[in-house]
């Protein structure tokens, strides 16, 4: 394959600009709140990196001092201006010295062997590569979205520099820097086509990767809002349906349980104290709940002032213990709100389903709100079970 250097050093300037096209399309088409997420930066570190290209394709048309020093500035700033992205994604910041220090020192060194081409490379590449491993090092230490395709997609990339980079050094060092320029001969030599190849692959596959771990994030985020009750920060009724039905489909040895429990004359507290202090009341009530479950149990908001509990491996004894103590725990201690001390009191209703049987949500959800009936008929503050094992 006899390629262009040329042609190819165009090829990159364009994915380059398209694809800070695209970035400030998504950046700038973005609804609703705007945050910083890093995309602007990446933007600008894809930006920096056409204007090395550009600079390296008018090698000869200006002083080589110039465009020298200014592709190794603008590279090293590139690099830069990537790990400043995605530390802002990561919402902290790196110390100023990483951002800054390489680039004086790419500059330092490009002024210094501006005539010295092995010297450069050699120089030059160990730069970029401590600042490749500056940016794997923060990918790394982010646990959150260590999990995603799309960080494999980014970090695949910044390996891939590293090692393009790792390879240039090599090559200059072994004595044949010319291999390693890109606008060098016409004629490509392999170590050349392949930095051509690897620099776009990797400009495309950390752009793509970045901008996906971003809609990652926020996917996950949105996902969270529609599952989570916003008043009680507890799953809400859909989560909690999508949970319960899960949690019977899996059902293996013991019993699952389902319990409702409801505030005892919530009305009465909205009444006297106001609607804020009847949230604040929910609030406080799900917090004791929470602290009371087992860590396979799961609570929810099942709607106004019910909450639902689904519990896992379940008996009947097991479900009346854990029903019974979080009676307790409400029972046990007025809250202190903003209307003074209150002392609130619940009802819990439970049912029980089997692991060898195949029922309805639906049903069991009908027989715990009649033990929930019963359970307020017989005086509230109260534990009532629909008792008999759904076989
Ligand atoms: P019972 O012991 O029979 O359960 O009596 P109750 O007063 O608790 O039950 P009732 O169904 O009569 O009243 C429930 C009240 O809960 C009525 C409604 O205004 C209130 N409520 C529902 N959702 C919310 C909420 O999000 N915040 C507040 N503050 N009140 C709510
Ligand atoms: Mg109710
Ligand atoms: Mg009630």
């Amino acid at each position: 394959m006899n390629l262009d250097p040329r042609t190819l050093l165009f090829s990159l300037i364009l994915t380059d600009a398209l694809l800070v096209l695209c970035l400030l399309v998504a950046v700038y088409g973005q609804v609703g709140n705007k945050r910083r997420d890093g995309m602007e930066k990446w933007a600008a570190a894809i930006l920096l990196e056409a204007l090395v290209w550009i600079i390296a394709d008018s090698r000869g048309s200006f002083p080589d001092f110039i465009t020298i020093v200014f592709a190794h500035g603008f590279q090293a700033a590139s690099y830069a201006m990537i790990l400043a992205a995605i530390c802002e994604f990561q919402q902290r910041r790196a110390p100023n010295w990483q951002y800054f220090a390489p680039v004086a020192v790419a500059l330092a060194t490009a002024f210094v062997l501006v005539g010295d081409i092995r010297g450069r490379f050699i120089w030059g590449s160990l730069i970029f590569i401590f600042q490749l491993q500056l940016i794997a090092r923060a990918l790394l230490s982010d646990k959150n979205t260590r999990d995603g395709r799309a960080w494999r997609l980014l970090f695949g990339g910044v390996v891939m520099l590293m090692l393009v980079m790792g390879l240039r050094a090599l090559t200059a060092l072994t004595g044949h820097g010319e291999f390693a320029q890109v606008t060098n001969s016409v004629a490509l030599q392999p170590v050349q086509l392949m930095a051509f190849i690897a620099v776009m692959a990797a400009s495309l596959l950390g752009s793509i990767g970045f901008v996906l771990m971003v809609k990652e994030r926020s996917d996950r985020e949105i996902m969270s809002l529609a599952m989570t009750d916003s008043l009680t920060q507890v799953s809400n009724r859909r989560a909690l349906m999508e949970h319960a039905e899960h949690a019977l489909a899996r059902r293996s040895g013991l019993p699952l349980a389902l319990l409702m429990i409801d505030v005892d004359y919530f009305k009465r507290i909205n009444d006297t104290c106001g609607h804020p202090t009847g949230d604040e009341v929910l609030r406080k009530v799900a917090g004791r709940l929470l602290e009371r479950l087992r860590g396979q149990d799961v609570l929810g908001r099942y709607g106004g002032e019910e909450f639902c509990v689904i519990a896992p491996d379940t008996d009947m004894s097991g479900a009346l213990m854990l029903a019974e103590s979080l009676r307790a725990a409400i029972a046990s201690a007025p809250f202190s709100t903003e209307c003074g001390e209150l002392s609130v009191t619940v009802s819990i209703g439970f049912s029980l389903c089997s692991s060898n049987v195949t029922r309805d949500l639906k049903d069991i959800l009908i027989e715990a709100d009649n033990a929930l009936y019963t359970a307020k008929k017989t005086g509230r503050n109260k534990v009532a079970g629909f008792g008999i094992e759904c076989a």
